[in-house]
């Protein structure tokens, strides 16, 4: 769909509105506003109040406000940027006005004695408080005496439009448009069960709110006429994926359901029984993979949980009746640590699998590319890799991606292509990142959701420690006594997201320090920059024992399996997010043995810094770390706003909103049941052509 010219919302153009030629026109065109109604969804973001102006004197740094006063001074300097000051007094103080552009008109009007209203930041400049390009006006003419009624709605940002034009063309746009222009997509019955204002009483309260309005409801996004909106939004978005997961639904694939000989074969030799959920996710999949289209299914489960297994039998069902299965890892060292898993539970089956990554020798590359178009190689194990053009799989039924939190659902699709011709791979997605289940519904609305809710058996709970680093030496010492016991410990080193050069440098120096201050333990090392093979190498002594300590950057953040390993320790605590020092933390508690973690920081602590490290001390459920992070720190940072292409929502708010999640959801299922002429305009409305889900 293109926007600009098609005018499908019962709406005029834009350019009938005053003061819009082709130039603005086509500014807003870029944002997808092309009518009239498109500018009443150009939602504010922020509310000033403009209602009183403030005294100079009274400003203070990072204060949005009104000023007024006479200018004193005004000349152009030439620093490092030639600008225009302007010195703005009213008696109780003075402040600079700053203009890196502006036009010789602009240079006349703010000559000395004129009185200016003023609105904008404050910040503290070399001259003391000053405003960068503030909105003004003159305020000597008699019109201007009263300061504003209503707070001042504060726009998203387009390039060329400043605030006031959209101001004013927002004020037209209400003006233009009546009840009966603007259609309402939510069918009657949904209106009432909702209880909230009508959509245009809605837009109009939004973009000018009235003159009781309170500043705090708004801001906070609570007012029923934002949740009016906010439901709208989601409801679009709700619909979109539904609608993404519907037409994948109906794509060919492979039917899988043989006997499961070699899974059976692949249970009994691994030496533990499948826990109840491991069974019951298990066969959720085995029920998907009959159907002959493809599966779309995220396996949520908490680190340690179990989840490689049942994905290897997944693979191992599809490998039997004939056709290849990949698995997809975020970093080398997990798929290095998968594909020697695999081999050796797959040993006993004479099956060998095969690790793709960036980093193979060309030959070998191209040995293992031919083994995987020919269908020789069932199990193909790898990073990205996996997703280059010249992979071709002979017989591709099942894609399992590991720790899908890093891929989003633009990757999810382009694994799609990836299948035997005419049919397409089941997908498997499995992760440790617990999602909220209301923000699961949302966000992963077009996958199934199994979850493994349950820990193998004599698994011991991780105690959990928070340090200020000054106490590094008792934490040597716990190393010492640990190692000493034949136990095994991690040390993290700190993230350094700028520089994994200066990460991997930093790690060196942890280890050669830790080296002196404990000389009797084997010390090994691995970072993101060391080449593969000595990584393995270190690797695999660890696993075998001949390393007690392995000091490591947050490479071993992910999947890495070391059961002895007891201790953990993690430097910088209060860098890393959650649900990282979560996944950090599940790399001990996987023996018997009872194990800790010990979570070091470097002052000074913020407070909020304090409560997140606090939220990991009180609990080790992953599912609780993660609703306490989306509290903390909103949805967009938890999932990545880029990776999972959740669009940024206008005025909805998946935390805050959470509570009408389920109605948007039944909504949903109504609008696409017996509305479906309704979904289209309300999909073009929220989403436009700007935001593009899934098929790209
Ligand atoms: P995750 O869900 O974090 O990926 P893994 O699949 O790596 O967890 O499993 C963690 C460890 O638990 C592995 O050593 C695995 O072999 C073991 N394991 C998996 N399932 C069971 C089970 N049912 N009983 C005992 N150990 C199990
Ligand atoms: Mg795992």
């Amino acid at each position: 769909m293109t926007r600009g010219t098609d005018v499908t919302d019962g709406g005029k153009p834009v350019t009938g509105l005053r003061g819009v030629g082709p130039a603005l026109a086509s500014r807003l065109a870029k944002k997808g506003i092309a009518t009239v109604t498109d500018l009443l969804f150009l939602l504010p973001n922020r509310y000033e109040d403009r209602t009183h102006v403030v005294p100079i004197g009274a400003l203070r740094h990072g204060m949005r406000a009104a000023v007024e006063g006479e200018i004193e001074l005004a000349e152009v300097v030439f620093r490092r940027r030639r600008s225009l000051l302007v010195r703005l007094a009213d008696g109780t103080g003075f402040l600079t006005l700053r203009f890196f552009h502006f036009s010789a008109a602009q240079q006349q009007q703010l000559a000395r004695g004129t009185r200016l209203r003023c609105f904008g930041e404050a910040r503290r400049g070399p001259l003391g408080i000053e405003i960068v390009h503030p909105e003004y006006r003159r305020a000597d003419a008699p019109d201007t005496q009263a300061v504003e009624g209503v707070l001042t709605p504060a726009y998203p940002a387009i390039e060329g439009v400043p605030q006031g034009r959209l101001r004013n063309l927002t004020a037209q746009a209400l003006a233009a448009t009546g009840e009966g222009e603007l259609r309402d997509w939510l069918p009657a019955e949904l209106q009432r069960d909702l209880r909230l204002p009508g959509l245009r009483e809605a837009l109009a309260y939004v973009h000018r709110p009235p003159p009781d309005a309170s500043l705090e409801l708004l801001e906070s996004g609570r007012h029923p006429a934002q949740r009016r909106l906010a439901f709208e939004e989601l409801l679009a978005h709700q619909i979109t994926l539904r609608e993404l997961r519907n037409e994948i639904r109906r794509d060919p694939a492979h039917a899988i359901a043989p006997p499961g000989a070699l899974a059976a074969r692949l249970q009994a030799g691994v030496g533990f029984p499948l826990t109840a959920a491991q069974h019951r996710v298990l066969r959720e999949i085995r029920a998907d993979l009959a159907v002959p289209h493809p599966m779309l299914r995220l396996v949520q489960g908490d680190v340690g949980s179990g989840k490689t297994i049942v994905a290897a039998i997944a693979a191992l069902d599809c490998v039997e009746a004939g056709f290849q299965a990949a698995l997809m890892a975020p970093t080398e060292l997990l798929a290095e640590q998968h594909a020697q898993n695999f081999a050796r539970w797959l040993a006993p089956l004479a099956i060998e699998p095969l690790l793709l990554t960036g980093r193979l020798a060309e030959r070998a590359r191209r040995a293992a590319l031919a083994g995987v178009a020919d269908g020789s190689r069932a199990i193909v194990i790898g990073t990205h890799a996996l997703f280059q053009e010249e992979v071709r799989f002979a017989r591709l039924a099942l894609v399992v991606v590991d720790e899908q939190h890093r891929f989003g659902v633009h990757q999810r699709m382009r694994l799609r292509d990836k299948g035997a011709t005419g049919r397409y791979p089941h997908q498997l997605i499995m992760t440790a990142t617990p999602i909220p289940r209301t923000l699961a519904m949302t966000a992963y609305a077009d996958l199934d959701v199994s979850v493994i809710d349950q820990l193998p058996p004599g698994r011991t709970p991780v105690q959990t420690v928070v340090l200020p680093d000054s106490r590094r030496d008792q934490v040597i010492a716990r190393i010492r006594g640990a190692c000493g016991g034949g136990r095994q410990a991690y040390w993290v080193c700190p993230l350094i997201e700028e520089s994994d050069l200066l990460e991997a440098q930093a790690a060196e120096d942890t280890a050669a320090a830790l080296a002196v201050a404990l000389p009797e333990v084997a010390i090994g090392l691995v970072h993101g920059r060391m080449p593969v093979p000595a990584r393995e190498r270190t690797m695999a002594r660890f696993k075998a024992g001949q390393i007690a300590l392995l000091v490591a950057t947050t490479v071993i953040e992910v999947g890495v399996d070391v059961p002895n390993a007891s201790l953990m320790v993690v430097e910088n605590a209060e860098r890393m997010g959650l649900a990282q020092l979560h996944q950090l933390r599940g790399r001990v508690g996987r023996g018997s043995e009872a194990s800790s973690c010990v979570l070091l920081w470097h002052p000074p602590l913020s407070p909020l810094a304090k409560q997140r490290l606090a939220v990991l001390r009180n609990t080790s459920d992953g599912f609780e770390v993660a609703r306490r992070d989306l509290e903390l720190r909103g949805p967009g940072e938890l999932l990545g706003t880029r990776q999972t292409g959740l669009p940024q929502m206008r005025v909805a708010d998946l935390v805050r909103d959470a509570d009408l999640l389920p109605a948007v959801q039944a909504a949903a299922e109504v609008m696409m049941r017996s509305h479906a002429a309704n979904i289209a305009p309300l999909k073009r409305r929220w989403i436009g052509a700007a935001t593009r889900y899934g098929k790209v």
